[in-house]
């Protein structure tokens, strides 16, 4: 960067996207923009006490830490000043002319995602808003661009060699900034930023317009705020106040303090520990999901304070990811206020304070749903796909498989939900297993053919919808000496001690003749299909359907096997054992045909056709035509016979 450089800078392609969206669809909620300017002078007055609190001098050490904001309505601007970290002209370049660039498609990505559930939820409209999105991927410095149409941002850093110089950053939002040295003698440590109203944003010239912006969304900032010289925020430490005198609505604000969402959280938890360390910690259940596994998979973490002043925002080391959806903080004695960010890494305090935190958070949650079960379900409905991660806690594993929520074949509703122990009461008596199955929906749960025998037999079927189930059922391994079993891998003896509960009307037993037929029948389909089946048997599972596809070693399920080929990017179909039903209608006909004509080419069509729907339902179609051109020649044929028979 040239000191002289007085040369116009392109902002860099994603900030221009950015800056488009800001200026050109976001008209609600323009007042967020002082938030965003507050909280980046927040930081930065964090930053030095942080500092000085491991021994740095900055330059004009007897300068409060505070936050100035003055308004001047006939010149339209809006100025605030804060006396913390400052930036030197290549800082200003670099962090107001990027975005790194995860950031911005994070931004992205989590706007159209908004959007979308916005357009699902016409009713949400005023609840969801993009602007609560803003302040999350270091784009918040942008958002003033939606009320400015001139910015300037004179700063002068804190520390550093000898008397540092002013720079002042200039900039339209429209594509282009300058970076300049300046002779101001203001600010004489920190920034200053001047923002020049457009004419539609007059009203953020108005003293109480902007005292009421920081009342609503800055008011637990930990630094003075003044507006015109007055005081226009409280900064309690909310956290370290005694629980029995907080009231409800101030953990509700203090919650919208620190994550801008709009809905109130579901539920707080406000711990205070001595031993084995000793700290307070304020957190949160948002009421809102959060897309973990998507755009806001780093976004997670609580905030660390030592001693009320604030070491790291999202700290990571403080939660297992399992716990991510939990908001709020961390303050505590123990850790010494000059500690670097670097040691927090690998950190014995903050390990404990991950145990405690953890431990509180599974009886906080056991105690919700034992006392306040709609309110549970909820917090499974929106935190359930992260939490199950929790499997893979090895010391809690009890505990979490004992908050785990399922859908299954007992419950009347698609989000109705029971626990295992409940399953378990439910259970007739010999029964030791926790028997699941996979499926998108409870519609192809229901019908997955391995379910008729657990129909008959009246076993209750967790019903399991997203793919990660099965690695926690596998990862789970047992919960009170009851296994988890796929009902696929149900074996001829599995349920041999249950009594039927429905009584499927019987088809007439084959004679013996038949029988034998029945065999040259299956071996004749084993000859048709050849090496896509293992075998052709005798199912003792099925009641409805005609025929389903076993795995010989009764080993990995269909659906587990089919997110390993994808893994493993391998598209082959996996050779199994068909199993068929003698007493289905379908195959009392085929023995018919196979009786009078035992190379019949009907018989090939079907066997093929049969086989072809046994692995549509384990979500194998890998010759659509094929099947097609099947389906289509055995419909011709019936439709024919059809007409004939009703002599049509
Ligand atoms: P974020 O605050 O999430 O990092 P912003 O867009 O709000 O993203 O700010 C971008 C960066 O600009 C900040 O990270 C900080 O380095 C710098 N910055 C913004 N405002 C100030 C300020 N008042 N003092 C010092 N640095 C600032
Ligand atoms: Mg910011």
């Amino acid at each position: 960067m040239s000191e002289e450089g007085n040369e116009k800078r392109e902002f860099r392609a994603e900030v221009c996207k950015v800056l488009h969206i800001l200026t050109h669809s976001l008209y609600t909620n323009r007042e967020i923009f002082l938030r965003e300017l507050i909280s980046n002078a927040s930081d930065a007055l964090d930053k030095v006490r942080f500092r000085v609190n491991r021994g740095e001098l900055p330059r004009l050490p007897d300068l409060d830490l505070e936050i100035r904001i003055t308004l001047d309505k006939d010149a339209k601007t809006l100025t605030i000043s804060d006396t913390g970290l400052g930036m030197n002209a290549e800082e200003l370049a670099e962090n107001l002319g990027t975005i790194a660039k995860s950031g911005s498609e994070d931004f992205l990505a989590s706007l159209a995602a908004e959007n979308d559930r916005k357009a699902e939820n016409p009713e949400e409209t005023a609840a969801a808003d993009a602007a609560n999105i803003i302040g999350r991927f270091g784009i918040g410095c942008y958002s003033v661009f939606m009320v400015a149409d001139k910015v300037e941002v004179i700063s002068r850093p804190a520390f550093g060699e000898g008397e540092p110089k002013a720079h002042v950053w200039t900039s339209d939002g429209l594509g282009t900034f300058t970076v300049e040295t300046t002779d101001s003698e203001e600010p004489e440590r920190g920034t200053v930023i001047k923002v020049h109203l457009k004419d539609d944003a007059l009203e953020f010239a108005e003293k109480y317009r902007v005292e009421s912006i920081i009342r609503k969304h800055s008011a637990y900032v930990p630094f003075p705020v003044f507006v015109d010289g007055e005081q226009a925020n409280t900064q309690p430490a909310l956290w370290r106040e005694p629980r029995a005198s907080i009231k409800k609505e101030q953990y509700d604000s203090f919650y919208t303090h620190l994550t801008y969402d709009n809905k109130p959280p579901l539920d707080v938890e406000h711990i205070s520990v001595d031993v084995p360390v000793q700290f307070t910690a304020l957190l949160y259940i948002p009421d809102t999901e959060r897309d973990f596994f998507g755009s806001e998979r780093d976004y997670w973490g609580l905030d660390l304070y030592a001693r009320r002043v604030l070491i790291q925002h999202n700290n990571k080391e403080l939660l297992p990811e399992y716990l991510a959806f939990l908001r709020g903080l961390v303050d505590t004695e123990d850790l010494p206020l000059n500690i670097s960010r670097e040691t927090l890494q690998e950190n014995v305090i903050l390990r404990r304070i991950n145990q405690v935190v953890t431990k509180q958070t599974l009886g906080h949650l056991e105690k919700m749903a034992r006392d306040e079960k709609e309110k549970y379900n909820s917090f499974w409905r929106l935190h359930g796909k992260i939490f199950k991660l929790g499997y893979h806690d090895f010391v809690n594993r009890d505990r979490i498989a004992s908050l785990l929520r399922f859908n299954s074949s007992a419950l009347a509703e698609a989000d109705d939900l029971t626990s295992l122990e409940d399953y378990m009461g439910r259970a007739p008596e010999a029964q030791k297993t926790f028997w699941f199955v996979t499926g998108p929906n409870r519609e192809a749960c229901r019908l997955n053919p391995h379910m008729e025998l657990f129909r008959k037999k009246g076993v209750e079927v967790l019903y399991l919808f997203e793919p990660i189930d099965e690695f926690v059922m596998d990862g789970l391994g047992k919960y009170k000496e009851w296994e988890f079993r796929a009902v696929e891998n149900a074996g001829p003896e599995a349920l041999k001690d249950f009594e039927d509960k429905e009584k499927p009307e019987a088809a007439p037993p084959l004679s013996d003749e038949d029988s034998t037929s029945f065999d040259a029948l299956m071996a004749r389909m084993k000859e048709i299909l050849g090496d896509k089946v293992t075998s052709v048997a005798l199912s003792h599972r099925l009641a409805d359907s005609p025929a389903v596809l076993v795995s010989p070693d009764g080993g990995m399920t269909a659906s587990m096997e089919k997110l390993l080929k994808v893994m493993q990017k391998d598209d082959s179909i996996p050779v199994k054992i068909l199993e068929v039903n003698r007493d289905h209608p379908l195959l009392r006909s085929m023995l018919k045909i196979y009786k009078a004509d035992n190379k019949s080419r009907v018989l090939d069509e079907m066997t093929r056709s049969l086989f072809d729907s046994c692995l549509l339902v384990d979500g194998y179609l890998k010759d659509p035509q094929a099947l097609a051109a099947r389906q289509n020649e055995i419909l011709t044929q019936a439709a024919a016979w059809y007409t004939e028979v009703c002599k049509i």
